[in-house]
């Protein structure tokens, strides 16, 4: 039987315990989430953990099982919407398990790199197939969590293997036959299970350096070109779907809602698909904002939008 059981009203136990068990990475309360979401909101985390190493990362999930602590992994905070009322339990940052390398033509990387770095890393050396992503915020982790698309092109179509620790902590690997079987627009495996994903390995082509450094431009030009860095924003936050016909934006847009605010939230003025942070918004403001979307695509189009941005933490 565990020592106790997890309570809001005794989480100093917690602090107690997490240094009883020898761990070295970072460990705080009451962490902002707002400094670690590309929207910029949200509430504390209860506990928010920065492992140093495996071992680390492990003894703190052996904790939160044995003790029944709900935990969240973050990644670079580009596809979540966290509650202004926080997280319970522990948020715990995968920041320093951010290694790249290469092997012949695989690139491998570590959860917490930045994808975007990791694809000019494989550029500078002469790899191509991942300029695609380049630009686009967050981490390996969260990319391959998000099978993260775009430019027409997936995650999955260079994902060559995963490692990862299964629901029981173990160390797993999937493979590039099972990532074809499992993986859809923006589906994974990880998606329906509470595995984390520890490296990625991708299979790249050699191409010429000064044409690969040309296309990554090129999309990051696109990028700066739609407004994607001018506010605090998660990107897409509806998922496309070719059955609609048009693009999620279009839809957004047919409705007359481009441009609607609430609060510090905008659905972006040159984008129907994407809100943003005009400098005030709250999560709850956005929220409101996608759940009206959702609400006139039904009501007035019969068309039902699905959420690509997780809503994460303790909503009401
Ligand atoms: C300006 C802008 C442009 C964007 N453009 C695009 C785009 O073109 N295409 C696109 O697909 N997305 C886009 N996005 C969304 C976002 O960049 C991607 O979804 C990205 O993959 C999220 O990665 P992250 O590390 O930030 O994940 P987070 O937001 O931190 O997490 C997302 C989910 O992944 C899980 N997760 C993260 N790391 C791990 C791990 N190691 N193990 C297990 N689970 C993990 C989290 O628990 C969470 O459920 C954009 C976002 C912004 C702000």
């Amino acid at each position: 039987m565990p020592a106790f059981t997890y309570d809001r009203t005794v989480d100093s136990n917690v602090r107690k315990i997490l240094e009883k068990i020898n761990i070295r990475g970072e460990l705080k309360k009451n962490e902002p989430m707002s400094s670690h979401t590309t929207f910029k909101t949200g509430g504390p985390a209860e506990f928010f953990f920065i492992p140093r190493s495996l071992e680390d990362l492990k003894a703190i999930l052996y904790f939160c099982k044995e003790y029944g602590v709900p935990y969240f992994i973050l990644g670079g905070g580009a596809n979540i919407l966290v509650s202004d009322r926080g997280i319970n339990g522990i948020v715990i940052d995968m920041r320093h398990f951010n290694r790249i390398g290469f092997r012949d033509t695989i690139c491998y990387a570590e959860s917490g790199a930045s994808i975007s770095r990791t694809a000019e890393q494989a550029g500078r050396k002469g790899f191509s197939g991942f300029e695609f992503i380049y630009a686009m915020p967050g981490t390996v982790g969260g990319a391959i969590w998000m099978n993260a698309r775009c430019y027409g092109s997936s995650l999955s179509d260079i994902l060559y293997s995963v490692d990862y620790l299964d629901e029981n902590l173990s160390l797993k690997k999937l493979t590039r036959k099972m990532i074809l079987e499992t993986s859809g627009y923006k589906k994974s495996v990880f998606q329906t299970s509470n595995s984390i994903i520890l490296k990625g390995e991708f299979l790249l082509k050699t191409g010429e350096k000064g044409e690969i450094a040309d296309r990554m431009e090129t999309y990051k030009k696109d990028r700066e070109r739609k407004g994607h860095f001018l506010f605090p924003s998660a990107g897409s936050i509806f998922k496309n779907n070719r059955e609609f016909g048009e693009p999620t934006g279009a839809i957004i847009d047919s409705l007359g809602l481009r441009g609607r605010s609430i609060g510090g939230a905008q659905i972006a003025p040159f984008h129907g698909n994407i809100i943003i942070n005009t400098g005030t918004a709250t999560s709850r403001n956005i929220r409101d904002l996608i759940e009206i979307c959702k609400q006139e695509a039904k009501l007035k189009r019969g068309i039902l939008l699905e959420r690509e941005v997780q809503y994460v933490g303790t909503w009401q």
